[in-house]
């Protein structure tokens, strides 16, 4: 059964964060007087405000800082709320407050809002022009539940073009039992940070010479890449998919068709104007544009063959490769990057086959999550809004098609079983969607995959199957990406499982380390023959002490390590170290050999 979805709102630790930001930046002009003001809210995990200030801050300021906000808090200031008409509160802004960031949003409310008033609130000697709420007393605020914890940079109203002011977040809390559970998990999450885990791994690097948002794979994240590829491989030729293969770039019309231009032309790269006769040399221009999605081409892959109703459901896998043009200021290592790599597939049924195929389609994905252990995650089911009084814009306006593709979603969904929100509002502009959210181990909720119905792109291509009468009618498509991208994906996988990755998974998966020198060509037989056996392998033949190539060994969090000496060598064994185990075992080469290779192939978590 659905659940609507709704935010969890809690509305007094709103209203203390919101006060804080109050409290922060009176703090801050007692400290630091000439500071302007620009913007305070509260956030998710607290608040910040924004500042001009008269000099230049440090993170070792911050503790005054907070200091002044506890004598702020012990005062009990009562909040006062006051409209002034807006030639008064101009009045107010511009000579005693004197702030004239306030000033120009004060005109930007009356101009472009339509604002005959300006809201004001008052603490102790402090005034702020806001909309509050707040608490009533400075007193409500737990005064050992709030922290400031990092200084940032922020262009005044996020535009580059604007005064750069200095940004002072702070978390804050109902309790400091969870604002000390909260500081504890960020402090986990910087540890996991796929950034941080990212370079120390090896795993990828993204350099200014290449550009912003464009990863290179090291290789050990190729070695990743490549099991994801060949686990989607192996899923989805079982699951009858069949493999397609699409060029990077395409012609403007094939997007004008789509719709991705005008409507997505923002998220593309700029387009390539080329000369068919030889560049420049003025024969017809076409412009070629790097593609943001696969649909279109796999559309034209379906367009390319007569299909009869017996080849549907007809399934086009491709792990394809996009370029989206994301803002700079949204790029964050691999989460959010420019050039990516989708586990991308897209379906054509009939309307008959449609509530199958996508209970198939669902039930994918959870044996993709299963393989990887990952069990912390929901589904949310994305429907359209007939009362949005833009929906002529959002959606295709088609009722009798939402009608019946939601209900055959919903069908779909509820004979699973599945546990799912509802989320009204939300579909894709050609059909529901089904959100995969996983919580991290950090606790944070994100959409990993979708699984998009669309009853409305097809026909744009004029894509047709011959049905049983004869006819000629337009399939159903179903897009899908479990594993979304190998670039987000894989900051996923980083993260949780904090770079110890599973054996299959691992980049490098074994480890042998010779004893001394004595015994190099037993470990380099052993390196052979699981080389041999497609295992990714190396030799230490440094000449560290044992002690330190073991070291070295769980600093790169390796899952076997196999320590080699003369007994080994004799009695042809091999000692087993697991990562994060301290007991090892000695085991026949052989057996060893024959075990490894059953738990990559099973893909088992040890
Ligand atoms: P978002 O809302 O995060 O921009 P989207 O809704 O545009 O994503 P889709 O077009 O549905 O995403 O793409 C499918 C999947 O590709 C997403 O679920 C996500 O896993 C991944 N993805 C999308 N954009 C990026 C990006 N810029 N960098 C890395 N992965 C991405
Ligand atoms: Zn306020
Ligand atoms: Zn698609």
């Amino acid at each position: 059964m659905p659940v609507i979805e709704e935010k969890p709102q809690d509305e007094k630790l709103f209203r203390i964060r919101h006060s804080l930001a109050h409290v922060m930046a009176q703090a801050v002009q007692t400290l630091y007087p000439g500071t302007k003001l620009g913007f305070g809210p509260a956030i998710d995990d607290g608040f910040y405000y924004d500042f001009i200030l008269p000099k230049t801050l440090s993170d070792t300021e911050l503790p005054a800082i907070e200091a002044k906000m506890r004598d702020i808090i012990a005062a009990a200031q009562t909040f006062s709320h006051e409209d002034l008409p807006l030639d008064a509160a101009l009045t107010r802004i511009e000579g005693q407050m004197g702030e004239p960031f306030k000033a120009a949003y004060a005109r930007e409310l009356a101009d472009k809002k339509g604002h005959r008033e300006i809201s004001f609130y008052t603490n102790g000697g402090f005034v702020d022009m806001c909309e509050g709420p707040h608490v009533s007393s400075t007193s409500d605020i737990p005064a050992d539940a709030f922290k400031l914890h990092a200084l940032a940079g922020a262009y005044w109203r996020g535009d580059e073009r604007n005064a750069m002011m200095t940004r002072i977040y702070g978390y804050a809390f109902n309790t400091k039992a969870e604002l000390d559970e909260y500081v504890a998990a960020v402090e986990q999450a910087k540890q996991r940070d796929h950034r941080k885990l990212g370079q120390e791994l090896r795993i990828y690097a993204i350099r200014d010479e290449i550009g912003k948002g464009l990863p290179l794979w090291l290789p050990n994240g190729a070695a990743i890449r490549h099991e994801l590829e060949k686990l989607a491989h192996e899923m989805e030729f079982r699951a009858g998919y069949k493999k397609v293969a699409t060029p990077h770039i395409t012609k403007r019309g094939l997007y004008e068709t789509s719709g991705h231009i005008p409507l997505y032309e923002d998220g593309m790269y700029p387009p390539m104007v080329l000369e068919e006769e030889g560049r420049g040399a003025g024969g017809p221009e076409e412009s070629y544009y790097l593609k943001p999605m696969n649909c279109p081409h796999h559309h034209m892959v379906f367009a390319s063959e007569k299909h009869s109703y017996r080849d549907l459901p007809l399934r086009y896998t491709e792990y394809g490769s996009v370029y989206r043009f994301e803002r700079a200021g949204a790029l964050q290592g691999l989460t959010r990057v420019r050039g990516m790599a989708m586990n991308d597939a897209h379906i054509y049924v009939t309307p008959e086959q449609l509530k199958e195929e996508f209970q198939a389609v669902m039930k994918l994905h959870e044996r993709y999550y299963a393989l990887f252990g990952l069990t912390n995650y929901f589904m949310r089911l994305s429907l359209w809004d007939p009362a949005d009084p833009k929906r002529g814009a959002k959606y295709v306006d088609d009722p009798e098609n939402w009608a019946l593709s939601e209900r055959l979603v919903t069908e779909a969904l509820e004979e699973m079983g599945a546990n799912y929100k509802l989320s009204p509002g939300e579909a894709a502009f050609y059909g529901p969607k089904v959100d995969f959210q996983f919580i991290t181990v950090t606790g944070r909720e994100f959409t990993l995959s979708t699984n998009q119905l669309d009853f409305a792109v097809p026909a744009r291509f004029g894509l047709a199957y011959t049905d049983k009468d004869g006819k000629e009618k337009t399939p159903y498509c179903i897009h899908r990406a479990p594993m979304g991208t190998h670039e987000r994906f894989i900051a996923f996988l980083i993260e949780h499982f904090g770079g110890a990755f599973p054996t299959w998974l691992a980049p490098v998966q074994v480890v042998v380390i010779p004893v001394s020198d004595k015994f190099l060509a037993y470990g380099k037989k052993i390196e052979a023959l699981l080389r041999e056996d497609l295992v990714r392998v190396e030799l230490d033949t440094s000449s560290a002490t044992m002690g330190k190539k073991i070291q070295e060994g769980a600093t790169r969090k390796v899952p076997i390590l196999l320590v080699v000496g003369g007994k080994e060598e004799t009695e042809q064994t091999v000692t087993v170290r697991r990562y994060g185990i301290k007991e090892q075992k000695a085991m026949p080469l052989a057996g060893f050999v024959e075990m490894l290779s059953q738990e990559i192939k099973e893909r088992r978590h040890v």
